[in-house]
């Protein structure tokens, strides 16, 4: 994998290496972008795109305001994952906040709160 910030090759390493903790998964790192994403487990296939400082904070944001719409059982994990889909006009293989960019975030963040307090 290639880092999307400079466009170096990442480092892959497990997650013991990179935290000094073992999580049971494996990492795709660039050092010096401060940018990395985990793997699925103990395989190679990344979570999502790798995502810098400024990224991880955005994505973070937007799970915050989205895990709630399923967990509060409003609707149902698939519901919410539909709703993703048609708010931000993505196919279900892209609907997921860790493939989102920077632009995807902040406007996820948007329309969740929207959605959620009715700030119309
Ligand atoms: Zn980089």
């Amino acid at each position: 994998m290639d880092c999307p910030y400079c466009g170096k090759t990442a480092l892959f390493m497990s997650s013991k290496d990179f935290y000094g903790k073992d999580f049971g998964s494996n990492m795709y790192v660039c050092k010096s972008c401060d940018a990395y994403v985990g793997t699925h487990g103990n395989s190679k296939a990344p979570l999502g795109t790798m995502a810098n400082a400024q990224l991880r904070s955005l994505r973070k944001a937007a799970h915050s305001l989205f895990d709630p719409l399923w967990k509060g059982r409003k609707m149902s994990r698939d519901g919410a994952y539909r709703w993703l889909q048609d708010n931000m006009n993505l196919p279900a293989d892209k609907a997921h906040i860790g493939m989102l960019n920077d632009d995807q975030c902040k406007e996820l963040i948007q329309k969740l709160k929207t959605y959620r307090f009715g700030a119309n």
